[in-house]
């Protein structure tokens, strides 16, 4: 078995290589070449580009390798997962430099990202010993009742750039602990964060066609995926656009289908707030990761009392956001992921302020064949239905509007397409209790940023944003790569 190339994290002039993982083998010849967001002329990695072969290949070893990896106890299909967790933590440093050098996040996120697939693997796989299933009591005399839950077989994974490293994990994890085996579709600006963890369970001990990795191009090897009849269950996330066409080719097959996807995450930050500890709130949920999560904070509503010491403290915290080199301890925020998403972001604000908004800090304007920078931006002035406080830009871009009160903010929070997250800032229990209850999202944050969950709690979305079926992460997760079985036994 051959590996692959992966000491470019110690030589920044060197390329990583990643590769198919297929049947427990590296193949694949390089195709595509992704460049250093934050130093466009560096070569950072080169991938292949998957074919439809390659899937079938692909979901055939799966198929093969899915009965003997059932019926191992579950301890067993834990402990490859405890010690491939133990193993990203031992690479931390080096896999965490590739990560800023392909996705452009600062290092420390990075090494929180890749401390957070690691502790994804752990929590996954210590639930090898954990209790699945209930006894339940019969009307019958003499019968037990039991419930189990039954691997779906082989599923199929697609994942986005965004966190390249821990989203395979939490779906990958779930999973292979319920006795799945796998075929993972990793985004194509990422592919090395993939190699890692995949290589990192392979060191583990995950026997060949457990695991498998098919870079390239989502409309083939996403597509061909979706297609195959052996794909009993596929878990999505990425765009609205994108997982609402998958949705229908699964479902015009019935197969199960978990889709994660877009956000317009809204915060409301009433008068009793503080206006300083708001704005850092709002500015972490923003700002954070270079705005590049789902769950990040976009657009804001606040009311009259605290509008104008709100937006002053927002623009300071805003400025504080330098960008740069993510492997620059300076770089308080790091590139954005491709040049474009940088216009993407530059055509946004462009187009708020073209329309009337004002632009209290950041600018539109940079160079996209540069180092891909972009500052944090801060909009006021907009419409309600402004295409900036109503469509995802992916960005460290936010929208702040007034509302009169809280029944207004809390109907704008709702007046969306999107459901992900939203958050509210007030030292009012009655508001915070009543805002958990009647916001239309799956996670609620009160004084707390609408970016970043804990590993065991159950995530996802409503609306547009999600299947709002089966949620990630967490026990919960394993709900979606299993299947419920009731057992009669009489005596
Ligand atoms: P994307 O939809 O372009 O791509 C996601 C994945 O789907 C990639 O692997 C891509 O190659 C693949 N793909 C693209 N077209 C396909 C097709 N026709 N068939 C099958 N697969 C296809 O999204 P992205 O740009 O990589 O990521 C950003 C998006 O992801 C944002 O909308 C963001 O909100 C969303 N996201 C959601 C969550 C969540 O949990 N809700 C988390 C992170 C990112």
């Amino acid at each position: 078995m051959t590996s692959p190339t992966l000491d470019a994290a110690t030589d920044l002039n060197a390329t990583a290589t990643a590769q198919h993982l297929i049947n427990g083998t590296w193949c694949g010849q390089a195709a595509t070449r992704r460049m250093n967001p934050a130093q466009p002329d560096q070569m950072v990695a080169s991938s292949p580009s998957g074919t439809a072969e390659d899937v079938a290949a692909a979901i055939a070893a799966a198929v093969e390798a899915q009965p003997a990896w059932a019926a191992l106890p579950a301890p067993a299909r834990g402990a490859v997962l405890l010690a491939a967790g133990d193993l990203l933590m031992d690479r931390q440093s080096a896999i965490a430099e590739d990560l800023v050098r392909e996705e452009g996040k600062t290092l420390a996120e990075a090494k929180g990202e890749v401390k957070r697939a690691s502790d994804v693997l752990r929590f996954f796989g210590s639930l090898g010993w954990a209790a699945t299933g209930e006894v339940l009591p019969s009307g019958l005399p003499d019968t037990t009742i039991t419930t189990r839950r039954e691997p779906l077989g082989v599923v199929g994974l697609i994942t986005p750039w965004n966190f390249p490293i821990a989203l395979p994990a939490w779906k990958m994890a779930p999973a292979l602990i319920s006795g799945n085996t796998v075929v993972i579709k990793p985004a194509e600006l990422t592919p090395l964060s993939a190699t890692h963890l995949a290589r990192a369970l392979q060191d583990a001990g995950l026997p060949a066609g457990v695991l498998n990795v098919v870079h390239g191009k989502g409309r083939v090897v996403g597509a061909a995926l979706a297609h195959d009849p052996r794909i009993a269950g596929l878990s999505f996330t990425g765009s609205t656009a994108v997982g609402l066409g998958l949705q229908e080719v699964l479902n015009a097959r019935r197969a199960r289908v978990q889709l994660e996807m877009g956000g317009k995450n809204g915060v409301l930050v009433l008068d009793d707030a503080d206006a300083v500890r708001a704005a850092k709130v709002v500015a972490a949920g923003a700002f954070g990761l270079t705005g590049q999560a789902c769950t990040a904070t976009s657009r804001v509503y606040v009311t009259p009392g605290i509008r104008a010491a709100f937006l002053e403290a927002l623009v300071a915290e805003a400025a504080s956001y330098v960008p740069g080199n993510g492997l620059d301890a300076n770089s308080a925020m790091g590139a954005v992921v491709s040049r474009q998403q940088l216009e993407q972001n530059q055509a946004a604000v462009r187009g708020a302020v073209e329309r009337g908004a004002t632009l209290l800090h950041g600018t539109y304007d940079g160079d996209p064949s540069g180092p891909l920078l972009f500052a944090a931006a801060v909009l006021t002035g907009l419409q309600a239905d402004d295409p900036a406080v109503t469509e995802e830009i992916f960005g460290p871009v936010v929208a702040v509007l007034e509302v009169a009160n809280y029944e207004e903010g809390l109907a704008a929070i709702n007046d969306s397409r999107y459901g992900l997250t939203a958050g509210i800032c007030t030292d009012s229990l009655a508001r915070a209790t009543d805002f958990a209850a009647r916001a239309q999202a799956g996670v609620v944050k009160v004084n707390r940023p609408t970016a970043g969950l804990d590993l065991n709690v159950p995530f996802g979305g409503v609306k547009d944003s999600s299947t709002n079926t089966f949620r990630e992460q967490g026990r919960s997760a394993l709900d979606f790569f299993t299947w419920g079985k009731t057992v009669y036994t009489g005596v």
